[in-house]
């Protein structure tokens, strides 16, 4: 057995019950917004579940992701495999090419290990601008949000409106680390393989280490900042545009 599940698999009471909401959650999403709904995979463990139940039940959601050309290899490894076991598509949605090359050339590979701002930079031009790109001309949105992942994120509900209006489903908002791998378990997920070297959280290979014992989840993201700095604005507002323009 896999050491992410044998640590973190575990069948709680209510688990059926909150798998039997989540689907009915997105089978509901995909019937109020037809074809103009994606899940924002970040190919961690819960987007996994995810993944699993939208092919699964056959559901017409889309599946899209951020390549923000700093990802680790296991993660981008997922894509293919996604796509060979489940026959579904994975939109890769990139940062503009010429703007990294400048944002590079002017602030260093490292850049975001420099200063809080220019790691926010960093994020609005790898991540938010893409994903205001793939956002567009839909009307909702799914994320593998939960409520134990971080204080921040302690009262995400399970649907709310972002800024632009769209409906955003937090499909797993009240699920546990164990209830998520303990449906990667009974359903054989496929999942990054850094899950096992204690990566509770995967973002970008230079703002991502291991957590030890103790830590909590998110501690291994932008591990050098404080803690109330620690969201990369995906899930707090759209694109700051000013942020894109500087790194420009
Ligand atoms: S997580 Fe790190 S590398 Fe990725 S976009 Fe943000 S600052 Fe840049």
């Amino acid at each position: 057995m896999s050491r992410a599940i044998e640590l973190n698999a575990r069948h709680t009471p209510g688990f059926e019950d909150r798998v039997a909401r989540t689907l009915a959650l997105l089978q509901t999403a995909a019937a109020e917004h037809p074809g103009r709904i994606v899940l924002a995979t970040s190919l961690g463990a819960e987007d996994m579940v995810i993944t699993d139940l939208i092919a699964r039940h056959q559901l017409p959601i889309t599946l899209a992701t951020l390549d923000t050309g700093r990802l680790h290899a296991q993660t981008l490894a997922l894509i293919p495999q996604i796509e060979a076991r489940y026959g579904l598509a994975v939109q890769r949605w990139q940062p503009p090419a010429e703007q990294v090359i400048v944002f590079e050339r002017t602030h260093g590979h490292l850049a975001m290990r420099e200063s809080i701002s220019l790691r926010k930079a960093c994020c609005a031009l790898r991540k938010l601008e893409p994903l205001s790109r793939l956002l567009q001309g839909q009307s909702a949105w799914v994320t593998g949000l939960r409520r134990e992942q971080s204080g921040h994120r302690a009262e995400v509900s399970a649907t709310e409106l972002d800024e632009a209006g769209r409906t955003k489903v937090n499909a797993l908002a009240d699920w546990s680390w164990a209830d998520v791998w303990h449906y990667i378990q009974l359903h054989q997920v496929p999942y990054n393989p850094l899950h096992d070297a204690f990566f509770p959280s995967i973002g970008c290979e230079p703002c991502t280490r291991a957590v030890s014992l103790g830590e909590d989840f998110r501690a291994g993201r932008w591990w050098w900042e404080v803690e109330d700095a620690k969201e990369c604005g995906l899930h707090v507002s759209q694109v700051p545009q000013n942020l894109v323009k500087e790194t420009a």
